[in-house]
């Protein structure tokens, strides 16, 4: 008789090792599923926001997490006409590291092994082809190699990231969502890096940026995302013309590129976006939780598998498996990122122009306030509370703090 678990979670990227983690010190047993052998890679610009760190120093990360990445603590954001505006990135209370850029192939896998450490069981390569309900819970076909296996348990977790194939399949998703593009390499013997995100506006395709976040002293993960919402655009020819122009030409003079462009599309419909079905929560990037005007979501995983734990947790504990119950998971995330994705939707709208953008930058450099509000919204936060307008916005930049 195979085991019956209280969770299986399906992919081990940030948002299923962070529900896997917690679930399992809350003291459910968890059987964590990736269709890759670890460590695996994934393509991403490999930066941790300053929530990014606060959430892997809760899970005990942290110290190791210095040792093999590269610790960020200012930010540039260059305008479409090459000017710039720079500044720190601030602490968080009681984490003392602001940002950090670790490869995915060593966050990943650390996360993945806090997960066992915690108590979570993992098995991979373990590709899921479908979850479907049986009385009592759910059950996950995997394949590999041509041959099938069922695991069992009383809730399942979506967290799979971009890929949308598992969603459909279970009925989460009905239709393919609106994606972003993005790609990246790494390239050593880059000059000029310092202990600086770059976010370059100019040679970057609009809607979109260019980056540039050193994983070593000379050593630059770079990238182009590009907001277009269109599942066919390449961001590969966007890259390419963004290394060719002046400013990264001169970076890269003596620099050699030390992998192939890699690009992958990006889930930032969290707003419209489905994140539960019977016996099922969705984490992370499964459920859009990629910001809209950045494009980061390892900071989003990572909290949203902490609060589908504590959700978890309640509804096996209590062997509540109502339709109320699986939709206070929602209203969770609802109160967490709702007004932020809206306030990153109407900010993607009206500034993502190049007057727009050129005029900010300049103003920003004349006012450490408005940089400081920059510094927010390029970290994935929200300097204004309530619902954004341009009225709104245009008097909160102008208004001095
Ligand atoms: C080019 C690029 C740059 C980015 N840069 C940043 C950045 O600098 N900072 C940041 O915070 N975010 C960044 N992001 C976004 C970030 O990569 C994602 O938000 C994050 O990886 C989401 O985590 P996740 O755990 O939800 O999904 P993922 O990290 O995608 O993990 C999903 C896991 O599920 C597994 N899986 C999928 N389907 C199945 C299946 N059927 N069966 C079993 N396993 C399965 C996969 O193998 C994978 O391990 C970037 C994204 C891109 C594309």
């Amino acid at each position: 008789m195979s085991t019956f678990y209280d969770v299986l979670v399906v992919g081990a990227g940030p948002a299923g090792s962070s529900t896997a983690h917690f679930a399992a010190q809350l003291g459910l047993r968890v059987l964590l599923l990736d269709k890759a052998a670890f460590p695996r890679d994934k393509t991403c610009g490999d930066g941790l926001t300053p929530r990014a760190v606060r959430m892997v120093a809760e899970m005990g990360l942290l110290e190791t997490l210095r040792a093999e990445g590269y610790e960020v603590r200012h930010f540039a954001v260059f305008a479409p006409r090459g000017h710039a505006t720079r500044a720190p990135i601030p602490l968080l209370s009681g984490v003392p590291t602001t940002a950090l850029v670790v490869p995915r192939r060593v966050l990943d896998d650390h996360l993945r092994q806090r997960a066992m450490a915690s108590g979570a069981t993992f098995v991979a390569p373990a590709h899921v082809v479908a979850l479907a309900r049986e009385d009592g819970g759910v059950v996950a076909t995997v394949e590999h190699e041509g041959r099938r296996a069922h695991y069992r348990a009383a809730m399942a977790v979506i967290a799979t990231g971009a890929s949308t194939r598992l969603l459909m399949q279970a009925g989460v998703l009905e239709k393919q969502p609106k994606v972003l593009v993005a790609s990246r390499t790494y390239f050593a013997g880059v000059r000029e890096l310092s202990d600086t995100w770059m976010l370059r506006f100019d040679h970057a395709p609009m809607p979109g940026y260019g980056w540039v976040f050193p994983v070593a002293p000379d050593v630059a993960n770079i990238g182009v995302g590009y907001f277009k919402e269109d599942r066919h655009t390449s961001a590969h020819r966007a890259f390419e013309r963004f290394i060719r122009a002046p400013a990264l030409r001169a970076m890269l003079r003596e620099a050699r590129q030390l992998e192939p462009v890699k690009g992958y599309p990006l889930r930032d419909d969290f707003l419209t976006a489905r994140t539960w079905a019977e016996r099922i929560l969705v984490v992370g990037e499964a459920a859009g939780l990629v910001n809209p005007l950045t494009g980061e979501g390892i900071d989003y995983a990572l909290e949203s598998g902490q609060i589908a734990a504590q959700h978890l947790h309640a509804m096996i504990s209590r062997g509540d498996f109502s339709a109320a119950a699986h939709q206070a998971y929602d209203q969770a995330l609802r109160a967490r990122f709702q007004a932020l994705f809206a306030f990153c939707w109407t900010v993607r709208r009206w500034a993502m122009h190049p007057l727009v953008l050129d005029a900010l930058v300049a103003l920003a450099n004349r006012r450490t306030d408005l940089r400081s509000k920059l510094a927010q919204v390029v970290l994935g936060g929200m300097p204004i509370q309530g619902r954004l307008t341009v009225g709104r916005a245009v008097r909160a930049l102008l208004k001095r703090a």
